[in-house]
């Protein structure tokens, strides 16, 4: 295995070639390592090697991870890439800098009256559910125009659409739906792209690619 130095720097290296060939310029693409599953040792030296930006996938796992990390290397930002139950919308507003997940009318409203009761403008994504598939979280994209109605009437500070297309097949299709249905809606955001598949989204537009195992290695 390599070092996460090493793979911090490969990992850059892609981005940068990826965003050459799509005449990109490789600052728009925000680097989202999502660190899930890892401890804090494992992610101090992504840290300490100019990493900023990072995302986990559960509420309860990132209140224990991150106070601590945040305390100690300021101006971290922290990313929630998970489905959130609306009753978590408190707790997620408090620690969270970003929000990927938006899928549905009741975590609209629970979100928007969490950041007004905080005072705190987190922006988000809405999660679509871009393959269709039926366990998967996402709006689907006929309620889209609705959902996104629903997020600007509650002034839910929404950037863009995030995608996690179906596993074991050509994702580019999907990419590139999603960055039609954010450009239909007039979004600049779009969440999309992983370890196996971040260069074909990044080619299709991403301006955030979510990477967790090509930084930390394979989770258990
Ligand atoms: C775990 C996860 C990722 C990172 O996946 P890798 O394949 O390890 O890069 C990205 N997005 C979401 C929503 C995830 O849950």
């Amino acid at each position: 295995m390599e070092q996460p130095e090493t793979l911090l720097e490969m990992v850059r290296a892609r981005i940068a070639h990826a965003a050459a060939v799509a005449r990109r310029k490789a600052e728009e693409i925000t680097l989202v390592a999502v660190s899930k599953t890892h401890a804090a040792e494992a992610i101090a030296p992504l840290i300490a090697a100019g990493q900023r930006v990072f995302g986990e996938n559960r509420v309860q796992e990132a209140q224990a991870k991150w106070p601590a990390l945040r305390e100690a290397h300021p101006g971290l930002e922290l990313h929630l890439v998970g489905q959130l139950q609306s009753n978590k919308a408190d707790d997620a507003v408090a620690l969270f800098d970003c929000i990927h997940s938006v899928d549905r009318p009741s975590l609209v409203a629970a979100l928007a009256k969490a950041m007004d009761k905080a005072g705190r403008q987190v922006p988000c994504f809405i999660q679509v559910n871009i393959g269709a598939e039926e366990q998967k979280g996402g709006c689907a994209i006929a309620e889209l125009p609705t959902l996104l109605a629903e997020a600007r009437a509650a002034t839910l500070p929404v950037i863009g659409l995030m995608c996690v297309p179906p596993a074991g097949i050509e994702p580019a299709p999907f990419f590139a739906l999603l960055d039609k249905l954010a450009a239909d809606h007039d979004l600049p955001g779009r969440s999309m792209g992983m370890s196996d598949d971040f260069e074909t989204a990044i080619q299709l537009g991403a301006t955030h690619v979510r990477v967790g195992s090509a930084l930390f290695g394979a989770r258990d």
